[in-house]
Parts: C-alpha cells; structure tokens; sequence
C-alpha cells in the first residue's frame, strides 16, 4: 500500500529536507581533495543534531555513519572510514534525516578537484535524470512514466542505469511503498495521486548496469569498475505539480528544474 500524506505531514517532511539539504551544501563546500570520508560523517551528524534532527541512517540495519560516502566505481552504500577523498575523484554522498517523525532522503555526486570529461558528463547526464523522473511526478501519471522518464535520459546518453536498486516512497519511515526502479516501461504500474512522496535516485553507471556488494557487505560497486553517480530528491506528488523537498539552495538547476511549480 502506498500511504498518501496530508499536507501537514507533507510540511513535516519539507522541514526535514530542508534540514538534509543544508547538510548536503555544507558537506558539498567541505569535500574537497585530503579529507576523509569519516570527518565527512562526524560534520553531518553534529549539523544534522545541531539542527534538531536523526540522522536516519545511522543504526538503520546497523548501518554504522550518518552519511553513505561512495567514490568513484563505488554505486551506494559506502561505511565512511580512513578513505582520503583525492582530487580527480567523484564521490556519491548520501543523507538521510528525521525530524519530527518524518524522514526525508537525498543524495548527490560531486566532482572533487580536476575530474575527467566522462565523469563530468556522468554527472550532469545522472543530474537529469532525476529531473526528468521529477517531471514525470504528477497526479494521473503511472509509477512507470517516472521510472521509463529516467531511464530515457540516461540510455540516450549512452550510460547504464543500475537495476537492482530502487527508489522508494518515504513518509514515517525511510523505505515505504512503492519501489520505484529507474527503467521499465511508461504507462505501466501504480497511478500516482495526491499525497504520495517519493524518493527518486536514479544510480549510473558510465559502463554496464551490473553491480556487486563489498566485502563490507554494505558497499556496491560496478562490477566493471566504471564510474557510478547517484542524485536523489525526495519529492511530493501535489495537484500544482511535483514539490521537491529537498532542493538546496546551491544546486545548479537546469532548464527542466527551473520550469517545476513550486521551486
Ligand atoms: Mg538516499
Ligand atoms: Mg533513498
């Protein structure tokens, strides 16, 4: 059953996201090439406190950090640890919070220092396909015209969405109903109403779509060591559009963002 929340609850988690995207903008001032990964995690969590909210991921199955920190051919789920971020890398970060009840969830990748011409592409091409799979968030619309919308975007450009990972609807808790892969046919699934929030993270891979869990039992990489980016947004579905709730006042939006209702 997917849970529709009321504006009210709707508010709840807006404030929770507004909380995770000021996070992310500190962390995105904060990475640069000699930090490691953990001072990355030590600085979300006191923000995240300091700010009233939980981390959500920390705990969460015994998930040891607040943030999942992922360079480079890592996909999701990186443990933040004695990893040196260096310059040329990409590094996936990812922030979970709660407030009030409410989770809200986001992820974004950032270049560090002088990156490669691939890397930069993977990451503006992953950056809108999120976009495109917010688009498609609208009342009436089939759950499947939000996962065929990123998919789109991200075979036109010739790179591989990761298929064994999802997004997710989330509210009280970070994982609800319904998954929400980033490939499938349009026009196909739920019809999506009112109320519901999602959380779409489209994973790219600039080379094959398979990937494989770490020895950490956590961390996922390509299996073909191909560089991999994550953006996430957690987005409400209202009857003036899709509300992203998670947008940070740093993000470089595109044309497709701008003309969202709402921002
Ligand atoms: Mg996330
Ligand atoms: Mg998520």
């Amino acid at each position: 059953m997917i849970v529709r929340k009321s504006e009210a609850e709707i508010r709840r988690i807006a404030a929770a996201g507004t909380i995770l995207a000021d996070c992310l903008d500190m962390l995105a001032a904060a990475v640069t090439p000699g930090i490691r990964t953990l001072e990355l995690d030590g600085m979300a969590e006191e923000f995240i406190r300091g700010h009233g909210g939980t981390p959500t991921f920390l705990g969460y199955r015994g998930f040891p950090g607040s943030i999942c920190a992922s360079p480079n051919d890592m996909v999701v789920h990186g443990i933040p640890g004695p990893y040196v971020v260096a310059d040329g890398d990409i590094l996936s970060i990812d922030v979970g919070v709660t407030l009030d009840g409410f989770v809200a969830d986001s992820a974004l990748t950032l270049p560090v220092g002088k990156v490669g011409a691939d890397a930069l592409r993977l990451l503006d091409v992953t950056r809108r396909s999120l976009e495109a799979g917010i688009g498609a968030c609208r009342v009436g619309n089939r759950l499947g015209d939000v996962s065929h919308a990123v998919q789109e975007v991200v075979e036109a450009a010739g790179f591989a969405v990761v298929r064994s990972l999802v997004g997710h609807g989330v509210g009280r808790e970070m994982h609800e109903e319904p998954q929400i892969p980033n490939y499938g046919p349009a026009g196909k699934g739920p019809r999506l109403a009112e109320g519901m929030v999602f959380a779409i993270e489209p994973m790219v891979n600039v080379g094959d779509h398979e990937v494989y869990v770490g020895a950490d039992r956590w961390s996922i990489f390509s299996s073909d060591g191909s560089l991999s980016a994550h953006f996430e947004h957690t987005v409400a579905l209202t009857t003036s559009g899709p509300r992203v709730l998670t947008r940070r006042t740093t993000e470089v939006m595109g044309g497709a963002a701008k003309a969202l209702p709402g921002q």
